[in-house]
């Protein structure tokens, strides 16, 4: 039996080079999971009809003596993220049957080394939202409390990690979607700095904060498949340079935004976790400094409205994906687009119009352009002054379905997460421990206890993954104290 529970992609590395147990093993181990679970759950959309003879792939490749990172390793993909000749669909019914004709980037790169895709996973469409609820599929439910959201966009991911489903995952980023859903699922996720990863083959949403990022059990494990899947992309023209990354110093010194902690509207439970999280770290020996952040909620989301109406304009039913058959084009596009996008989209793809529009252009996205260059500025200013800036990574635990009906609501929950896309640097979430909640629990969700996670976000400056890697495994022995 492979104690699915305790393993990590390292873990599971040294076990197939050993060959205590097969690629094939590990999979259906995995396989066997995911039909226990994921009919209650939801997590995947779709699970691969060919992850056996993937992995047999694997072995064999192992068999020839050959080893990387991720060989065999059995990873869920979010349904945003192209695989060649798999169907991709953003959890959208105006993509119903689409099927990708290439490989993104960053799946190529891990079918070189054999990873194993076990299957894509839900989200809110195209990446819009904080809860999984946005998808045409239905709800993502916590594995904690099935009565409760997973998070988003890449809550399906996040719940596959968290409910033993893949070993890994990778979801994308652009507001919060792999760090909040990964606090709300008490598992760990990366945003890499912008450029960091290639956006080749990844839907876009907002092309100027999009990321693709790791979702996993472990520092070391998100380090792992990061490092894996980085690197400068001719077919993404911001991805950046490889560099070598920071040296890591032994006194970190930590910038903790008080000003944003502590306004209204931060659940209280949240804030004392925090607190408990900032007083174990400076008993380690960590150096905390008081700095102060601005609310950068208007800004995001004026710019996340203005490209995404820009970038959902090419799904017009006409080229792939739905269509429906009116009296005359305009009729097509109408009903195509009508019946095919859900009402988070259309909601952004009016707004974005209207602040791009003559008349508001100035006065909306030019001025949160403005704003995102001051913001940036201030950035550069604050990384000289402190290495690493901590958060809670949402303001509140995971809710109830259903509960957040207004979106208004479900907008203020990305308050810690958006400066990161704004800015471009990287950011990480990591358990922080839990909050004890009130049942009733269903049957199959009792394992799971009584309580719900949260999470703490460190960002760092630019290119300075490893940094946000070792205060994570910094952090993991704090926690075991
Ligand atoms: N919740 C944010 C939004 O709705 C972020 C989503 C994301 O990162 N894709 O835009």
């Amino acid at each position: 039996m492979i104690d699915l529970k305790n393993l990590t992609i390292e873990k599971a590395r040294k076990s197939l080079d050993a060959r205590e147990f097969s690629a094939v093993e590990l999979a259906q181990t995995y396989l066997n999971e995911i039909e226990k679970k994921n009919a209650e759950l939801n997590a995947y959309l779709e699970v691969f009809d060919d992850v056996l003879e993937q992995a047999k792939k694997a072995d064999e490749m192992m068999e020839k003596g050959e080893s990387y990172p991720l060989l065999g390793i059995p990873l869920a993909i979010k349904d945003v993220i192209l695989i060649k000749g798999k169907k991709v669909s953003a959890a959208s019914k105006i993509l119903e049957n689409y099927i990708a004709s290439y490989d993104a980037t960053v799946i190529s790169k891990l079918k070189k080394q054999g990873a194993v895709f076990l299957g894509r996973t839900n989200m809110d469409e195209f990446a819009l939202g904080s809860s999984t609820e946005n998808s045409a599929y239905g709800v993502t439910r916590n594995y904690y409390d099935n009565s409760r959201v997973s998070g988003g966009t890449s809550g399906g991911s996040a719940v596959a990690v968290s409910a033993g489903m893949a070993l890994a995952a990778l979801g994308s980023d652009t507001g919060g979607s792999v760090r909040q859903p990964s606090a709300f699922c008490g598992v760990i996720g990366l945003k890499p700095t912008y450029g960091g990863v290639s956006r080749y083959g990844l839907m876009a949403a907002v092309s100027s904060f999009d990321v693709i990022g790791p979702i996993t059990k472990t520092a070391e494990d998100a380090r792992i498949l990061f490092d894996n899947i980085k690197g400068n992309d001719p077919f993404d023209s911001t991805t950046l340079p490889n560099k070598n990354s920071a040296e890591f110093k032994s006194k970190l010194s930590i910038g903790v935004p008080w000003n944003l902690i502590n306004q209204e509207g931060i659940d209280s439970k949240v804030k004392e976790n925090f607190k408990d999280v900032v007083r174990r770290l400076e008993n380690s020996g960590l150096k905390i400094k008081n700095i102060k952040l601005p609310n950068c909620l208007p800004v995001y989301y004026i710019i996340n409205f203005a490209e995404v109406s820009s970038n959902l304009a090419r799904f017009d039913g006409v080229r792939y994906g739905l269509h429906l058959n009116g009296d005359n084009l305009l009729e097509d596009y109408l009903l195509s687009k009508g019946k095919g996008f859900g009402r988070e989209s259309r909601r952004r793809i009016l707004l974005g119009a209207h602040v791009l529009s003559a008349g508001y252009y100035d006065a909306y996205y030019g001025k949160a352009q403005k704003a995102r260059e001051a913001l940036k500025n201030d950035f550069k200013k604050l990384f000289s002054e402190v290495d690493l800036v901590l958060t809670p990574t949402a303001p509140t635990p995971a809710w109830k379905i259903g509960e957040k009906s207004n979106p208004l609501s479900m907008y203020l929950e990305d308050i810690f997460t958006v400066t990161a896309n704004i800015v471009g640097v990287p950011a990480i979430s990591l358990p922080s421990g839990f909050i004890e909640i009130e049942g009733p629990f269903s049957q199959s969700s009792s394992e799971a206890k009584k309580k719900l996670p949260l999470g703490i976000q460190f960002m760092a400056s630019h290119g300075c993954e490893d940094m946000l890697f070792e205060v994570g495994k910094k952090f993991e022995e704090v926690s075991k104290l």
